[in-house]
């Protein structure tokens, strides 16, 4: 394989530009509210792999993939338990055929939505479950597993752990944090950055970041936090294009692509490393964050 790790690259001084939303633009590509959108991975391949290859052309260094609710226990609720491999195989399958030899996979695995807590689901059922999902993503072709949108922290270091005990491959730890009233930023299960990012790393997270969220500029403060607690960890934001308006044809998210780039430089200042879209970005919001980056290159 050609590519080094992607923690290598970042420690070259290389500033990584990732992809944007899948679910928008599944949604967009004709994927009916209540369907299981990672069994297009095997109903509409072809859809897939042209959301991986828009970001790909938009300039992206890598592509996620459409399993971020791949697990068994998430497929559980549309009866698709038994067709984790399968589904999961061809989502990274998918995305490397767009990627190529030259861009990054990263195999997203999301929450499962079960609460340790709540003694809905025990320690080794969730283990077996990312494992399984982790291992399939691996088989079709995944450079890294990116565990995603995790909010508590016992279940993201079971994730981690999974992923790194059942396959060869780089492994990525992003949290959700939300602007509490007292100002400060927690995780909906009360994580803050800083224990989030010390617990990822104990669990064999290479690199460590934030997704979704409330926008580009929130995610300054929290890419601080994150560098606090794990000086020289290479840290990975994938933001929402700002906070979104609801509106009566839905969902808005208000920030444009040049808005989104021009709070790059800040961003990396802050200390991240490998950029990307969330919730209500696409292919436009990727290109300008990597038209920027080309003009920042130019100056140097
Ligand atoms: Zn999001």
């Amino acid at each position: 394989m050609s590519r080094s790790s992607i923690s290598q690259a970042v420690k070259n001084g290389r500033i990584l530009i990732s992809d944007g939303a899948w679910g928008t633009m599944l949604h967009e590509l004709g994927l009916a509210s209540g369907e299981c959108p990672e069994l297009w991975n095997l109903e509409h391949p072809d859809e897939v792999k042209k959301i991986a290859s828009a970001y790909i052309a938009a300039g992206a260094d890598m592509v996620e993939t459409n399993s971020f609710g791949g697990s068994r226990i998430k497929l559980a609720h549309y009866g698709l338990e038994d067709r984790c491999s399968e589904i999961n195989e061809s989502a990274a399958r998918l995305s490397r055929e767009a990627a190529g030899e030259d861009h990054w996979v990263l195999g997203s695995i999301g929450p499962t939505g079960k609460m340790l807590i709540m003694g809905d689901i025990s320690e080794e059922e969730l283990f077996e479950a990312f494992r399984e999902q982790a291992q399939a993503l691996e088989r079709g072709g995944a450079d890294a597993i990116c565990v995603e949108t995790m909010s508590d922290l016992k279940e993201a270091e079971i994730a981690v752990r999974a992923a790194k005990e059942g396959t060869d491959l780089e492994i990525i730890a992003t949290f959700t944090f939300e602007l509490t009233a007292q100002g400060s930023y927690r995780s909906m299960m009360g994580v803050s950055p800083g224990d989030a990012t010390k617990t990822m790393i104990a669990a064999g997270a290479e690199i460590i970041g934030t997704n979704c969220g409330s926008g580009f500029e929130r995610m300054i403060p929290i890419v601080r936090e994150i560098r606090d607690a794990a000086p020289g960890k290479p840290i990975l934001v994938h933001a929402n294009a700002g906070i979104p308006v609801q509106e009566a044809e839905g969902v808005r998210y208000p920030d444009t692509p040049a808005f989104m780039a021009s709070l790059l430089p800040k961003l990396i200042e802050a200390g991240a490393s490998v950029i990307g879209g969330c919730c209500g970005t696409g292919p436009d919001h990727i290109k300008a964050l990597c038209d920027y980056r080309k003009g920042a290159e130019k100056e140097d």
